[in-house]
């Protein structure tokens, strides 16, 4: 892993009430009082962010955006825009996430244009890809990857390399319990380096962090946080829990 400092991220999805998120932050922050050599994020639903953010002033949390909208503004009725998450006080968005992708229908230029905009407005971003278990199955892990890396990173100038994070997450094993092995994990996050190489040099693809996420839990990260080519952990399910997300941020 070298110089990059570890991302370990809670993707709650639709789960938790603002009392809720109240009631783990609670705990949850005094679980990870003192850890400082990674960086913990937390991306509760819309509703919980500004909440989430008043909660976790002074701690090292950092609270990120599930999904964003690329417009600033308009008739766009459901979305939420870079500048309204920049007013709640967040500065780090996922986007592309496999649920977004596949029960939302969102698609690589779609993706495109909402990671360029997070570029544009100074916010991070972590962007999500993985291949489907009949596309693995036919062979089809590598083509998928490049894919949707060249497609989601395309609108990119070399200067906004530095704010983006890749989170490679098998589809079949989110939620499902079933985690990629080891060796799956490896060498498909050594492909995503490779890739990113070809298409903005060696110095970005050393400093770009390439998370894992797919039924991660305490009883597994330390083995896949350990991998050459893993730079931290997205985490849903096992995330909810602030001692379970507390012991995966540890992974120790
Ligand atoms: C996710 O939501 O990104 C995820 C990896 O979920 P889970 O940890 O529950 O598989």
């Amino acid at each position: 892993m070298g110089q990059r400092k570890p991302i370990m991220a809670a993707n709650w999805k639709m789960h938790k009430t603002i009392q809720d998120i109240k009631v783990f932050f609670e705990s949850f922050l005094q679980l990870v009082e003192g850890v400082d050599d990674r960086e913990i994020v937390i991306a509760p639903s819309f509703i919980g962010l500004s909440d989430a953010c008043r909660m976790t002033v002074g701690s090292k949390v950092q609270i990120a955006a599930q999904n964003m909208y690329f417009q600033e503004q308009g008739a766009y009725t459901g979305e939420i825009s870079p500048t309204m998450l920049k007013s709640a006080g967040v500065d780090l968005v996922i986007l592309g996430h496999s649920e977004r992708r596949h029960i939302f229908g969102e698609d690589d230029s779609l993706i495109a244009r909402k990671v360029r905009s997070a570029a544009d407005h100074g916010m991070a971003a972590i962007l999500c890809i993985g291949e489907t278990l009949e596309e693995r199955e036919a062979g089809l892990t590598e083509q998928v990857l490049s894919s949707q890396l060249l497609l989601g990173l395309a609108l990119l100038e070399s200067g906004h390399f530095a704010s983006i994070s890749i989170a490679y997450e098998p589809v079949w094993a989110i939620g499902t319990g079933r985690t990629a092995s080891p060796e799956q994990i490896q060498d498909a996050h050594g492909f995503v380096r490779g890739t990113v190489e070809n298409m903005a040099g060696e110095a970005v693809a050393q400093q770009i962090r390439i998370l894992y996420g797919g039924s991660v839990k305490p009883g597994n990260v330390r083995e896949i946080m350990s991998l050459e080519d893993v730079d931290g952990a997205l985490v849903g399910g096992a995330s909810l829990e602030p001692e379970s997300f507390a012991r995966i941020v540890k992974y120790e």
